[in-house]
């Protein structure tokens, strides 16, 4: 594994030097071949694995400090406070990846934490994350999962586990507003020229090199918005301290993937006003990158800021409608959002299942309609819609539309009850389930036919469980 550090090189102000402190009795559990191959990592070597499990020093480990604005509320100084950043890996491509463990251990940054994590929370962000890239949203990814004997305790004795990630960064919106906050404006200086020259060196040729950064930070930021909503993704989390600089999604908490439509909902327990509610992602994905234009307001004048971030809702719109439009196998035109605006008004009434529907309609032809009339119980709204639908779609002559439906609509989410019966099984000992579910959310196109029961919604008893931030 080829192994560099260049946060490292930018000094002791922007992170503190620490090493993983490995868990009692761990044991590695899960291992991305896939992508270790991609990383160009050799998971035979028995010092790759000293690396991954915390056993082995380096010499440039270290956890990040940062800000963040946290459910609205500015926090002055956060941190990584259960995460050491190891350093990059080069892959194959030649592209630099962060390796970055969560649940190293207590960190300066920890404050009242254990900084560790258990292994539910862990298997739920391995599982998540690889769910999203195979959806192709931009995320973090799991490389290796640990699980030990070590007892963590949240409200319940749990099992302590490790999640080795990686993400084309850890740098957050919150790694700007530290620096701005704090008054060091030499250090924020760093900081940018630093983000320039590693992440957008294709900036720095333009008339105004941080400008054009910043315009791309809205642009990749609307993207992943657009892609979380087509998907039905809802984060939980939404503060800017766990918004990448890159538009990559991370930190995985409490999030959820949308079982019966609702654009209320609220995945996270903890969210009592309903600040991150799905609906709201993408005026909070705006209210984010406001707060990290702050940050610049000594490198930009008011107008170019506003500048910037109009770029942001275009974006966002443009995205997501064509997102939606090859959801429906059509193209974009004036009849996709009225389309949009009935179908979603008789998922609701009828508490569909979003990605359900949206597989058996690209399974639908114009004469075998029971597919989906036999799911309402208001056949004759589902059957006009399903008129108009039909109108468009035959006016809209995408080839091969039905295809192109299969690959962008998937068969297997990763529902909230399903993780939970794979991390029962797993808090037992038991991974095969997890493996099961691995499999099916990472190529979740694909028919798998052996695992049709993963394909069902959720029986009743997992309607209603409850997902909170304690991780
Ligand atoms: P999150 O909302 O999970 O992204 O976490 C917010 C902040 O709390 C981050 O700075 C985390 O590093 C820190 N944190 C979360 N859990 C722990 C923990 N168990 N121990 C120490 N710090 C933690
Ligand atoms: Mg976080
Ligand atoms: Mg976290």
């Amino acid at each position: 594994m080829r192994l560099q550090h260049r946060f490292a090189q930018l000094g002791n102000e922007f992170s503190a030097h620490t090493h993983v402190q490995p868990l009692q009795e761990q044991r590695l559990v899960e291992i991305n071949k896939r992508h270790a191959q991609y990383l160009d990592i050799d998971i035979a070597n028995a010092q790759t694995l000293s690396i991954l499990s915390g056993e082995a020093t380096l010499s440039d480990s270290l956890s990040m400090v940062y800000a963040g604005h946290q459910f609205g509320g500015f926090t002055p100084q956060l941190g990584d406070g259960r995460g050491v950043l190891l350093g990059e890996v080069i892959a194959q491509d030649g592209s630099y990846h962060d390796l970055h463990v969560k649940g190293s251990g207590q960190t300066p940054f920890s404050r009242q934490g254990d900084g560790r994590a258990v292994l539910r929370s862990s298997i739920r962000e391995y599982l998540a994350s690889e769910a999203m890239a195979a959806l192709g949203i931009p995320t973090s990814r799991a490389l290796a999962l640990f699980d030990s004997k070590q007892t963590v305790y949240r409200e319940r004795p749990e099992i302590g586990a490790m999640l080795i990630r990686t993400a084309q960064t850890h740098i957050r919106f919150g790694h700007f507003e530290y620096f701005f906050a704090h008054k060091k404006p030499a250090e924020l200086q760093r900081l940018i020229d630093f983000t320039l020259e590693n992440h957008f060196p294709h900036c720095l040729n333009t008339e105004f090199p941080i400008k054009a950064m910043l315009i791309e930070v809205v642009e990749r930021t609307a993207r992943m918005i657009a892609k979380w909503q087509a998907n039905g993704f809802q984060h939980g989390v939404m503060n800017t301290d766990n918004f990448s600089i890159l538009g990559e999604t991370i930190d995985y908490g409490p999030f959820g993937f949308m079982e019966n439509f609702n654009d209320r909902w609220i995945s996270n327990h903890s969210d009592h006003e309903g600040r991150y509610a799905f609906h709201r992602q993408p005026g909070i994905g705006l209210w984010n990158l406001n707060c990290l234009m702050h940050a610049f307001s000594g490198h930009l004048t008011r107008d170019d800021l506003i500048d910037v971030l109009k770029h942001y809702e275009p974006c966002l719109q443009e995205h997501y409608d064509n997102l939606m439009a090859q959801k429906l196998g059509i193209k974009v035109d004036e009849n996709l959002e009225p389309l949009l605006d009935k179908l979603f008004a008789l998922l609701r009434r009828e508490k569909l299942d979003y990605s359900l529907f949206f597989r058996s309609l690209s399974h639908l032809t114009p004469n075998s309609p029971e597919l989906l009339l036999d799911k309402v119980i208001d056949r004759q709204a589902m059957s006009q819609w399903l008129d108009y639908y039909w109108s468009v779609r035959n006016k809209s002559q995408v080839d091969d539309a039905q295809h192109k439906m299969l690959d962008v609509n998937p068969k297997f989410v990763l529902r909230n009850y399903l993780a939970h019966e794979v991390i029962t099984a797993a808090e037992k000992g038991n991974y095969l389930p997890f493996r099961q579910l691995l499999a099916v959310v990472s190529s979740p196109f694909e028919e798998h036919p052996e695992s049709n029961s993963l394909a069902m919604r959720s029986p009743e008893w997992g309607k209603d469980l409850e997902v909170s931030c304690s991780s």
